[in-house]
C-alpha cells in the first residue's frame, strides 16, 4: 500500500505544497513545531532515509538546502534546524524546522495549531522565496 506521503505526491491527499522537482517534494508538516516546519521527501518510496542511494540522498540534501534558504528568508528564525526521525511515517523524509533555540526543535513538545488559511499563507511565502 502507498504511504501517506506517496499519496500526497500523487495529489490524492491535499498538502501545503512548497516546492517540487522530478525527484523530490517539499510541503508543510501539519503538526508543526514552528511556523514553516517543512518536510522534504523523495518521490521514490523508501522507508529509511539512510537506505537511499548515495546520489539520491546527496541531491536530496541540495534540494533541502534550497528550501531551507527560503525558510530562513521568510520565517522569524536564527537558523533552520534539520532532523531525521521517521518513527511515524515509513517514507524517508527530512524535517526542516525554523529555530531560535534548542526547545524549538524538541519533538516531544506539544505541536502548534494553525488555520488552513495560515498554513496556505506560510507555504506561499516560503514558495515565493525559492530561488
Ligand atoms: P516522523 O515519521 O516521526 O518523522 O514524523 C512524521 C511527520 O509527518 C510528523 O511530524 C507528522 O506531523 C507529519 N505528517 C504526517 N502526516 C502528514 C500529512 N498528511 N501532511 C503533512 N505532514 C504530515
Amino acid at each position: 500500500m502507498a504511504t501517506i506521503f506517496s499519496r500526497i505526491i500523487a495529489g490524492e491527499i491535499p498538502s501545503y505544497r512548497i516546492y517540487e522537482n522530478d525527484r523530490f517534494f517539499a510541503f508543510l508538516d501539519i503538526n508543526p513545531l514552528a511556523e514553516g516546519h517543512t518536510l522534504v521527501i523523495p518521490k521514490v518510496e523508501t522507508d529509511y532515509l539512510f537506505d537511499l542511494e548515495d546520489e539520491l540522498i546527496g541531491d536530496m540534501m541540495i534540494f533541502a538546502k534550497k528550501v531551507a534558504r527560503a525558510i530562513d528568508e521568510t520565517m522569524d528564525c536564527k537558523r533552520v534546524g534539520m532532523a531525521v526521525l521517521g518513527l511515524e511515517v515509513p517514507h524517508a523524509h527530512i524535517h526542516l524546522v525554523p529555530i531560535n533555540d534548542l526547545y524549538d526543535i524538541e519533538f516531544s513538545r506539544p505541536k502548534l495549531k494553525f488555520s488552513d488559511e495560515a498554513f496556505r499563507a506560510t507555504a506561499q511565502r516560503i514558495a515565493a522565496a525559492i530561488r
